[in-house]
This record gives structure tokens, C-alpha cells and sequence, in this order.
């Protein structure tokens, strides 16, 4: 089977494409790699770089597919804030045509990197899937909207969908190519930023005054693979004119300050930190109910925040 995976150069979507080739996929990447790399294409991929807002772009990639894996998209809260208009444009219209030219070929299968960013400040800890959906911030307001379209899509137009609901997603996986690091620019990401801390730029802690026990925010990390793995089991397990939504996280909460310890104890050394703002757009605390996704797809993370740490730092060498 022919898969289009989406932002196929991005940090996840690359790890998807490995993933795949090595069991026996065959896969076309679309990605205007404004923030991934078309040196991550491997060999024997069919390449388009173009953009979502270009439905020609889109079309030419689905080209001999029968199942989309969907990763593009803008992906950082505090840009969101920033710039709401950019992150509905690519993220919203983008989709919104990706399912109009998937509906053209006669393409119905799809699975979407969704977020956890859609339930906002939850009312209950673990967040399960039926939450309420109050997003905090654009990005997830977008991805809220992206996942009621593919809902419609399923219903009237009968495709099978499945929305990965991410929580944190962290280290990395070495492929024969090697390490599929993350290599965003700026970084943002919490792991990354730590393990590059330095005395002269120590990685900044944004809030220690949340309503937390140490005080810093609490985030469900999960590892990528375990993450990609989800991913094949929710392609094997669509259904057409279902739209099903699973939570993907570790079901754990780890602080800032505690990532921060597990990565001092990987590295050897005390991290340097400082204490910054709170973010704009963060919640305090996000773990993920993931008995869903363990019961309906058979899936469990295995790899824990002390190999996601070690991980990241191996392939940021
Ligand atoms: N964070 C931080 N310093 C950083 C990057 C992130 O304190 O340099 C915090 C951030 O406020 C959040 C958590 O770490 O509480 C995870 O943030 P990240 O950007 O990695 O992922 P997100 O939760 O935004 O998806």
C-alpha cells in the first residue's frame, strides 16, 4: 500500500516515513519543508515539495496512494498567539483541501496528527477523549476545527479517519540513514532546549508559580516511536464513515523541573536554568487517558522519559 505521509521532513513525519519503509509501505511525501528538510527524504520516496494551499501540489502527491497519514501543519502555541491567522490559513484551508483532493482521487482512509491542545485547561486529570473541548490557544483551536471537519468528512462523504490526539512528543529514533533528530529553528521544545542548555544561555523555565507541586507545568510525554507505532495500528483499524479520536501520551505527568532532573542525571551534570514568564497559550497540566487507544488498538508506550531523554540526546550529537 502507497501512503502520503504529510510533512514527511518534519521531525514526526520522517519518523513515520522510516517507520513505514521499513515494513513494507510504499510512500509519497508532500511538504513545503518550511520548517522541515528535504535532506530527510530518503531514497526511493516520491518527493513534492509544495504546500497544502496549492490543491494542484496536493494532487500530484496522492497520486497512486489509498491512505493519507496527515503531520503538516504550523505546531507551536506561542506562534499561534502570535500569528492566529497564518495557523487557521495552513493548518484549516490546508486540510480543507487535502480532504476535497483525497475526495477527488477517491482516497478514504486518513490518519491525522491532532493534539491534545484541543481540550485546553482540563476539568479532569487524565484528560479522556470525551473531555470538553476549550482549546487555550489558536494552534489548538485549529486542530479542534480540523478534527469536527474530518468528523463531517466521515459522515457525509463516508471516509475512515482516525485523530492522534499528541500530548508531548519526545526523542527520537535512529533509522539506518541514522538519527531522525529534531532540527527546528528556533527550537521550542522542552527536551531539546534543556539538553543544550549552557551557564551563558541556560534554558529558560516559563512559570514556576502554576498551580502545581513544584510549580512548574506538567506535561504527558511520549516517545516517538511508540507514538509512530499508534499510528500504523490506527491505519490498520479505520473503518469507513467512522471518525475515531484517541488520546496519545505516556498516561504520566512529568514537571518541568522533573525533566529537567532527568536530564541532568542523562547528561551527568546540574542543567543551568533560569526562571522566565509563563508562556502565553500553556495550560498547567496535561496527561493523557490513553486507555482508549490501548484497548481499541492494542497499542502501549514502552519507552519511558528516561530513554526519550537519552534518545534526544544522542541524536543532537
Ligand atoms: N518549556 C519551558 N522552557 C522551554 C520550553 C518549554 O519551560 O524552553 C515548558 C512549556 O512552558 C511547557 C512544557 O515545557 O510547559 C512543554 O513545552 P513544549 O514547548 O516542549 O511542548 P508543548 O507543551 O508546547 O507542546
Amino acid at each position: 500500500m502507497r501512503v502520503l505521509v504529510t510533512g514527511g521532513t518534519g521531525y514526526i513525519g520522517s519518523t513515520a516515513v522510516d517507520t513505514l519503509l521499513t515494513q513494507g509501505f510504499e510512500i509519497s511525501i508532500l511538504d513545503d519543508c518550511s520548517t522541515g528538510h528535504a535532506d530527510s527524504v530518503p531514497a526511493g520516496v516520491s518527493f513534492t515539495q509544495g504546500s497544502l494551499l496549492n490543491p494542484v501540489d496536493i494532487a500530484n502527491a496522492l497520486t497512486g496512494c489509498e491512505a493519507v497519514m496527515h503531520f503538516a501543519g504550523k505546531s507551536l502555541v506561542g506562534e499561534s498567539v502570535q500569528k492566529p491567522d497564518l495557523y487557521h490559513s495552513v493548518n484549516v484551508d490546508g486540510t480543507r483541501n487535502l480532504l476535497d483532493q483525497m475526495h477527488n482521487a477517491g482516497i478514504a482512509q486518513l490518519v491525522f496528527s491532532s493534539s491534545a491542545a484541543t481540550y485546553g485547561e482540563p476539568l479532569e486529570t487524565p484528560i479522556k477523549e470525551n473531555a470538553p473541548t476549550k482549546p487555550t490557544n489558536p494552534y489548538g483551536a485549529t486542530k479542534l476545527a480540523i478534527d469536527q471537519m474530518i468528523s463531517a468528512e466521515a459522515a457525509s462523504r463516508g471516509i475512515a479517519a482516525a485523530s492522534l490526539r499528541y500530548f508531548n512528543v519526545a526523542g527520537a529514533l535512529k533509522s539506518a540513514r541514522g538519527w531522525l533528530a529534531e532540527r527546528h529553528n528556533p527550537e521550542t521544545h522542552l527536551i531539546p532546549n534543556v539538553l543544550r542548555s549552557t551557564p551563558e544561555n541556560p534554558v529558560k523555565i516559563f512559570g514556576t508559580d502554576w498551580p502545581t507541586p513544584d510549580g512548574t507545568c506538567i506535561r504527558d510525554y511520549v516517545h516517538v516511536i511508540d507514538l509512530i507505532d499508534a499510528h500504523i495500528k490506527a491505519l490498520h483499524a479505520l473503518k469507513p464513515g467512522n471518525h475515531d479520536i484517541y488520546n496519545l501520551g505516556s498516561g504520566d505527568g512529568y514537571s518541568v523541573k522533573e525533566v529537567i532532573a532527568a536530564a541532568s542525571t542523562a547528561v551527568g551534570f546540574e542543567i543551568p536554568t533560569t526562571a522566565a514568564p509563563r508562556r502565553d497559550g500553556d495550560p498547567a497540566v496535561l496527561i493523557a487517558d490513553i486507555n482508549k487507544a490501548k484497548r481499541a488498538l492494542d497499542w502501549i508506550p514502552t519507552r519511558g522519559i528516561e530513554l526519550m531523554v537519552a534518545d534526544t540526546l544522542a541524536s543532537l550529537k
